[in-house]
């Protein structure tokens, strides 16, 4: 805490993990504790700060801070997203950054950890005015990051049409046109499948936890929150597979919809649009809006936060337990608060942890890194069947660590140790680097 102050959600994440890896430490101590591995494991090998200025509409010079933090590349090279929001500072990023390498390494493939964004915000922007911001933050990124070194993606704020932007930018002062970014679009490098995948990725996570459990996604109410690219493809997967989702939110107010969820409405308003939840309401009479927070007060069987950090606190999972939740999935990066995660692991409702449960981004975006070396493309049925598999795979080798630990349907300590266990032995391999 005193090396890295005001930083409370990095210290949140740090504690996460370091509080469950004790089996497997205990188990290991010399390989673990071993070259202060734990102290390197929780420092970023690199963090990249600069000045992003760029015009407005208005002629006036805008200045925003820009970051890039290069975790940890002792499994492959450092991948993660970036995000553009105001509520942007380097302890968000150190934290998505750490929980970024854990992830990395559940999905089985090469990958290391990085995270990076801006306190910039799109929302109201021209798209000019966002094209200035993204060719100002790649002029100074560019020179960090390379398809073999790290390779960025997209998060909250950066989109296809931020990631197509900094992608030209990126071509025009390196002259290379190489896998440096995904989440591309499909003319020019992108994955088909990428867009749904963390979505469509936790649903499948979400069904395999069921099955181990005697249930079935069929005929449940689900509850999903965030409106944005993880939400939407939640809530369309879901209701494929015969569940009713019946909420979601944005950062102004939430909607409730008895008949479920109308996903081809929501893409409309928030895809296309770019617009608040109140106009769904406007097409959707029977759906209620509301102003403010309030997903988690609704009756629902299972929750999926996707919208944001520690949006799922300790009254919320109160209610949802009060209300006859049994089972809270994680879409967004650590949307649950440690108090709430607790709570809701103490009530005996199953759980699963972002890192597992969303790895089907990251792991989609693997997959164009390969798609990009081979210069081809893959069909859209190919890269989701693949997804599928990474995710089962992802499910078993959560719940098997658990329960080799003696912490069965523990899920959040058998993601910990899992994703640890591969990334420390990488990193004794390699060294004191
Ligand atoms: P988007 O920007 O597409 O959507 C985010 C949604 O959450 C929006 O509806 C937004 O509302 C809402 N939101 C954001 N910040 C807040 C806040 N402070 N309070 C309330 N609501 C908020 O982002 P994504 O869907 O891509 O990301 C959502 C979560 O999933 C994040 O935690 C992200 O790190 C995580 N994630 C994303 C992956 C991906 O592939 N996209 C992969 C793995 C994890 P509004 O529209 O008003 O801004």
């Amino acid at each position: 805490v005193a090396q890295n102050p005001a930083q409370p959600e990095f210290h949140q994440a740090v504690k996460e993990v370091l509080s469950t890896l004790r089996p497997a430490i205990e188990e290991n101590e010399k390989e673990y504790r071993r070259e202060a591995l734990l102290e390197r494991l929780t420092t970023p090998e690199r963090v990249i700060m600069f000045r992003v200025p760029w015009v407005d509409d208005k002629g006036q010079v805008q200045v925003n801070n820009g970051y890039r933090v290069q975790f940890n590349s002792a499994i492959g090279p450092y991948k993660g997203g970036l995000r553009f929001h105001p509520s942007v500072t380097l302890g968000t990023l150190k934290f998505l950054g750490f929980e970024q390498t854990f992830k990395n390494s559940l999905t089985g493939l090469p990958i290391g950890g990085g995270k990076g964004g801006a306190d910039f915000d799109p929302k109201g922007k021209s798209d000019r005015e966002v094209m200035a911001f993204c060719q100002s933050f790649m002029d100074e990124l560019y020179r960090h990051i390379g398809a073999d070194t790290d390779v960025p993606a997209g998060d909250i704020g950066v989109g296809g049409r931020e990631i197509g932007y900094l992608y030209g930018e990126y071509k025009r002062l390196t002259g290379r046109y190489e896998g440096v970014l995904t989440g591309k679009g499909l003319s020019y490098g992108g994955s088909l499948a990428r867009t749904q995948a963390t979505g469509y990725g936790l649903i499948y996570f979400l069904e395999a936890m069921l099955k181990e459990n005697g249930r079935d996604i069929k005929g449940q109410t689900i509850a999903v929150s965030g409106a944005g690219n993880v939400a939407i493809y939640a809530i369309e997967k879901a209701q494929q597979l015969g569940a009713n989702v019946v909420t979601c939110s944005d950062s102004t107010g939430w909607i409730y919809d008895p008949d479920g969820i109308d996903v081809t409405t929501l893409k409309e308003v928030k895809e296309v649009h770019r617009a608040r939840l109140t106009e769904y309401k406007e097409k959707r009479p029977n759906a209620e809006y509301h102003v403010g927070k309030g997903v988690w007060s609704v009756k629902c069987d299972i929750a999926c936060p996707c919208a944001t950090q520690n949006e799922l606190n300790l009254d919320d999972a109160k209610m949802l337990v009060e209300n006859g939740c049994y089972c809270v999935a994680e879409g967004a990066n650590m949307p649950t608060t440690l108090e709430a995660t607790q709570f809701i692991q103490s009530k005996g409702l199953l759980f699963s942890p972002g890192k597992a449960s969303n790895a089907g981004g990251v792991a989609t975006s693997a997959l164009e890194m390969s798609q990009n070396s081979e210069r081809l493309s893959w069909t859209f049925e190919e890269v989701d069947e693949k997804l599928h598999r990474i995710m089962n795979n992802i499910f078993a080798n959560v719940s098997e660590t658990a329960k080799r630990y003696g912490r069965e349907r523990d899920y959040v300590t058998g993601a910990n140790i899992a994703g640890f266990v591969k990334v420390a032995d990488a990193m004794n391999a390699q060294g004191i680097v």
